[in-house]
C-alpha cells in the first residue's frame, strides 16, 4: 500500500497572515509530498510495505525512519493547525497544564522557549504519559516522541523551512503567531483519546 499525500482541511490560503499560502505550497505541497515519495519508494519489496506509518517509525532508523516519522509530523502538523484556531484549552487539558506550569500563559513561555532555542531542524512537542502527566519535549531532525512511549499532543515544526519564506531566519516571529492558529480542541481530543 502507498501512501498519499492527505488533503487538508483547509485552504492553502486558510492559514494568513500566520503562515502564508506560499509557504503551505512548498511546505505541505512539496516538502511533505517529497517525504511521501521517498518513503514509497524506500519500502517498497520490503518487510515494512504494509506496515501502518507508526509501526514504521518504532521499527526503522536511517533513511526509512526518517521519511517515515517526517510523513507522520508534518501531517500531525498540519491537523493540528486551523484557520478558527486560537483561544486556550479547555477541561481536563487545561487542568493537566495549569497543574503542571501554573496556567496557560506560563506554558506557552515555556513551549515557545523550548522552540527558539532548539538548535538547528527539529519538532517540539507537547507529550502526555500513561498517567497523564504532560511534558514539553525537544526533537531534533525527524525526531518523534512516539518512539520512547509518548503520546504527541500538540507539534511545532521549527525547521526553518516552516517559516523561511514568512520571516527569514526570525523563528520567534513565526513561533508567536502560530498560537492563533492551534485548533485546542483536536489537542483536548488527543488528550482524553
Ligand atoms: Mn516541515
Amino acid at each position: 500500500m502507498k501512501f498519499e499525500l492527505p488533503q487538508l482541511p483547509y485552504s492553502l490560503d486558510a492559514l494568513e497572515p500566520v503562515i502564508s499560502k506560499e509557504t503551505l505550497e512548498y511546505h505541505y505541497g512539496k516538502h511533505l509530498q517529497a517525504y511521501i515519495d521517498n518513503l514509497n519508494a524506500l519500502i517498497k519489496d520490503t518487510p515494512f510495505e504494509n506496515k501502518k506509518l507508526e509501526e514504521i517509525i518504532s521499527a526503522s532508523d536511517g533513511a526509512v525512519f526518517n521519511n517515515a516519522a517526517q510523513t507522520w509530523n508534518h501531517i500531525f502538523y498540519f491537523y493540528t493547525l486551523s484557520p478558527t484556531g486560537g483561544g486556550e484549552p479547555k477541561g481536563k487539558l487545561k487542568e493537566a497544564i495549569d497543574k503542571k506550569w501554573g496556567s496557560f500563559e506560563h506554558f506557552k513561555k515555556e513551549f515557545s522557549q523550548a522552540a527558539n532555542s532548539l538548535f538547528g531542524s527539529g519538532w517540539v512537542w507537547l507529550t502526555s504519559d500513561a498517567a497523564g502527566n504532560l511534558s514539553i519535549e525537544k526533537e531534533s531532525n525527524a525526531g518523534n516522541p512516539i518512539t520512547r512511549s509518548l503520546k504527541p499532543l500538540l507539534t511545532i515544526d521549527v525547521w526553518e523551512h516552516a517559516y523561511y519564506l514568512d520571516h527569514q531566519n526570525r523563528r520567534a516571529e513565526y513561533t508567536k503567531g502560530i498560537w492563533d492558529i492551534i485548533d485546542w480542541g483536536k489537542v483536548e481530543e488527543r488528550y482524553t483519546d
